[in-house]
C-alpha cells in the first residue's frame, strides 16, 4: 500500500492568529483545533499534535491504543493548563486517522470536538467522525437540517475538546482501507463555509492531494474564510506506483464558491462550559433588567404634558434607564384652572401606588376646581402616596 499526502493551514479572511494544528507523516493524520485566550488556543493544538507523534512512534495497532493516545494527550493539555494561569481553560478538539497496515489495511480514526475526517470514496463523500457540537446534538435529534446546522448561530458550541476536563471520551472508528480511498480531515473553518457537495466537487478536480487541500482551503476563504482553515488530503494509491496528474494551480481570480453575504460575525469557539457561563451571565444580565423594568413601571405621579395639561402617568418621574414613563390618563385641566392648594400636588409630581388612587385624587381636584373655595385636604390618605422604591 503507498500513501500520498497534501496537508495546509490557513489563518483565513478574519482572524488575526491561527490556533489550528495538523500533522501529516507517512501512516499519521492529525487536525487539531485550538481554544483559549491569548494564545493558548494555538499551545493546546500543537501540545495535541505534538503528543500524537511522539505517542504515534511507539506504534497503534488498534483502535483501542489509538484512543489511549488521545486520552495522554489530553492528559498532557490538561496539566499544561493548570500549570500556567495563561492558558487556563485552553482545549483543542482532535481528529487522528492512522493507517494500520497488514493483510487487511484499516484506517483507525478518533474524534473528540467538531474537526473532521471524511471518507471519499469512489465519489461519494461521507463522514468518519461525529461532531461533538450542540447543533450535531438538534440534527441526532431531528430538530435542525445538516444544512441548518451550518448556519446555526450556535454552531460554535464543542461539546467535546481536549484539555478541558481531566479525562475525555474519544470516539473511535475503524474502516477498511480500499486502493483510491481518499481521507479528508479538517478544521470546522472548511465545513462552516463549504458544504459536502461542494468539497465533493473539489475533491473530483483535484487528483493531486496538496492541490486538493490547498483548493479547499481557498474555496473556504473565499465563502468567507471566518476561521483559521486546516485541510489534509490522504490518498491510497496501489502497490505499484500511480503517479497523480499535477495539474495547473488552481486559479485564484475564480473562486467556486459565491462569498457569503458580509457582516456576519466571525465564529468564536467556545465549549459548553463557557457556554453555560454566558448563558448565566445573560440571564442575571435580563433579570437584572426585568428588575429594574417592574420597579419603574410600578408606580403613578401627576404632572404636566408637553401641551400644559394635567395628566397622570405610569412610571417614574424622569424615566429609569431607558423606561421612560407613559401616560396613564390625560385630562382637559390645565395649569391656570388649578386652585393654588391642588397646583402643588401637580407641580410636584405627586405620586400614588395605583391607577385608581390617581384617578380619584383627579376626581377630587375636579370637584375643587368647581368647588372654588378651595380646600388643600386629599381625600386620599398619607399611606397611599408612594415615593419610595
Ligand atoms: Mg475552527
Amino acid at each position: 500500500m503507498k500513501l500520498s499526502w497534501g496537508a495546509t493551514t490557513d489563518m483565513g479572511m478574519v482572524r488575526q492568529q491561527n490556533e489550528d494544528s495538523f500533522v501529516a507523516e507517512e501512516g499519521l493524520y492529525v487536525v487539531a483545533d485550538g481554544m483559549g485566550g491569548h494564545n493558548a488556543g494555538e499551545v493546546a493544538s500543537a501540545l495535541a499534535v505534538t503528543a500524537m507523534r511522539a505517542a504515534v512512534k511507539s506504534g497503534i495497532t488498534d483502535a483501542m491504543r489509538l484512543r489511549e493516545v488521545v486520552q495522554a494527550a489530553n492528559t498532557t493539555i490538561y496539566t499544561a493548563s493548570l500549570d500556567d494561569s495563561a492558558q487556563s481553560g485552553m482545549g483543542t478538539t482532535l481528529t487522528a486517522a492512522v493507517v494500520v497496515p497488514g493483510e487487511e489495511p484499516r484506517f483507525v480514526v478518533a474524534n473528540v470536538g467538531d474537526s473532521r475526517t471524511y471518507l471519499f470514496r469512489d465519489g461519494v463523500l461521507s463522514r468518519v467522525s461525529v461532531d461533538h457540537s450542540y447543533v450535531q446534538e438538534l440534527v441526532n435529534e431531528g430538530l435542525i437540517s445538516e444544512e441548518e446546522a451550518r448556519v446555526h448561530p450556535r454552531r460554535n458550541i464543542v461539546t467535546r475538546a481536549l484539555g478541558i476536563d481531566r479525562a475525555v471520551s474519544v470516539d473511535v472508528f475503524t474502516q477498511v482501507v480500499r486502493t483510491g480511498d481518499r481521507l479528508v480531515l479538517c478544521s470546522d473553518g472548511l465545513v462552516d463555509e463549504v458544504s459536502d457537495a461542494d468539497i465533493t466537487a473539489v475533491l473530483l478536480q483535484h487528483r493531486d492531494p496538496q492541490l486538493a487541500a490547498e483548493s479547499l482551503v481557498m474555496v473556504a476563504n473565499a465563502a468567507g474564510g471566518r476561521d483559521n482553515t486546516t485541510v489534509v488530503v490522504v490518498d491510497v494509491l496501489d502497490d505499484v506506483s500511480d503517479p497523480v496528474e499535477s495539474p495547473p494551480a488552481p486559479d485564484r481570480t475564480e473562486p467556486m464558491i459565491v462569498p457569503a453575504p458580509a457582516g456576519e460575525r466571525p465564529k468564536r469557539r467556545i465549549t459548553v462550559g463557557a457556554a453555560l457561563f454566558w448563558s448565566l451571565a445573560v440571564a442575571l444580565v435580563l433579570s437584572a433588567i426585568s428588575v429594574v423594568g417592574v420597579y419603574a413601571r410600578s408606580g403613578y405621579y401627576l404632572g404636566f404634558d408637553d401641551d400644559g395639561l394635567v395628566t397622570v402617568y405610569r412610571g417614574r418621574v424622569g424615566g429609569v434607564l431607558w423606561f421612560d414613563p407613559t401616560v396613564d390618563t390625560q385630562t382637559e385641566l390645565t395649569r391656570s384652572d388649578l386652585p393654588e392648594g391642588v397646583l402643588v400636588d401637580v407641580e410636584t409630581n405627586r405620586s400614588f401606588a395605583s391607577s385608581s388612587q390617581a384617578r380619584k385624587f383627579l376626581e377630587f381636584l375636579k370637584i375643587a376646581i368647581i368647588d372654588s373655595t378651595t380646600t388643600t385636604t386629599s381625600p386620599i390618605a398619607d399611606s397611599a402616596t408612594t415615593t419610595s422604591g
